[in-house]
């Protein structure tokens, strides 16, 4: 890839960023379809978001992606917010579209390609997810409407309650559980919580309840402990977060580009910087 002074400049906001694997699977990406466009990593402190969105109107970036902690407090800075991230609450996509700034969010969409890509099909299922946060939130948005019954669980009722009301108002097939009990009723098991990320954490679900014929998922990238129980141990079909974190970096390439983002070349990249990483 050879940088000009042409190259169209996209990239990732976040706090940190340095542990980002997305800019192996854009760039590969960009060099795969020979175009002249660049994804870099950007720190940007809280206090210093607003004047880094201006930057991307002033310096002509084509658009970033943005994590944690900017998802929710680059809203009012932008110009217009589509529907799904105005209901998600949290933009991980903006657009530069000749100087007027569009949020989007990829993240559910993300999720719903992983699913489909694994041969999951939530239409007419019944689906818990565990987590009712920023991430909960935004696959909530599509499983309302597919799902069967979306069963919503969170430790933090306040949270949990607001979700269930809020996704009530795109389907009425979704509501808070008062505990997992209900558990095994399900037929796709999401953990949308960050248990699972640091070693020790307890499992956000008993492991022992869960059956073979229940589809586990984990939003977090790696294999976790719920996911190596679920598949070892019970035999179940496990999905974890690679594929929603390839997918949404799948989505936000195609707004940037107007193009249909080579997945294969993208895939491979993303696994390999995955592996470095690990
Ligand atoms: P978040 O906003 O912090 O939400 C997590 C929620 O889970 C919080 O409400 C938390 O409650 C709740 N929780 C914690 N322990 C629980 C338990 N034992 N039972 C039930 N609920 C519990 O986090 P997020 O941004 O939604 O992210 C959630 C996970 O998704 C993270 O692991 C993140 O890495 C992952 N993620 C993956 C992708 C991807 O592309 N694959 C994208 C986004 C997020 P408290 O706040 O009270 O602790």
């Amino acid at each position: 890839m050879m940088i000009t002074a042409k190259t169209k400049i996209t990239g990732l906001f976040g706090y940190p960023v340095e542990h980002s694997i997305s800019p192996a699977m854009h760039n590969a990406g960009f060099a795969a379809l020979g175009i002249d466009y660049c994804y870099l990593g950007f720190l940007v402190a809280p206090q210093a978001l607003a004047s880094a969105v201006q930057g991307i109107k002033a310096m002509n970036f084509k658009g970033v992606n943005v994590t944690i902690p900017h998802k929710e407090n680059v809203i009012p800075l932008l110009d217009e917010v589509n529907e799904e991230a105005r209901f998600i609450g949290a933009v991980n996509t903006v657009l530069n579209r000749d100087g007027v700034l569009a949020g989007y969010n990829t993240d559910g969409r993300g999720f719903m390609k992983s699913l489909e890509e694994a041969g999951v099909d939530p239409a007419g299922k019944k689906v818990l997810i565990v987590g009712a946060g920023g991430a909960s939130r935004a696959i909530g948005y599509y499983l309302a409407q597919k799902a069967e019954r979306l069963t919503l669980f969170d430790i933090d009722r306040e949270k949990l309650g607001k979700l269930a009301e809020d996704l009530n108002k795109v389907s009425s097939h979704a509501e808070a559980a008062e505990s997992l009990s209900g558990m095994e009723e399900a037929d796709i098991i999401i953990n949308a919580t960050p248990l699972g990320l640091k070693p020790g954490d307890p499992l956000p679900v008993d492991i022992a309840k869960v059956q073979k014929k229940q589809v586990v998922c984990d939003l977090i990238y790696k294999n976790t402990p719920l996911l190596q129980g679920a598949s070892a141990t019970k035999g179940c079909t496990t999905v974890n977060g690679l594929g929603m974190l390839f997918w949404q970096g799948v989505l936000a390439f195609e707004i940037w580009t107007g193009t249909t983002a080579p997945v294969e070349t993208m895939k491979k990249a993303l696994a390999e910087a995955f592996e470095k990483q690990k």
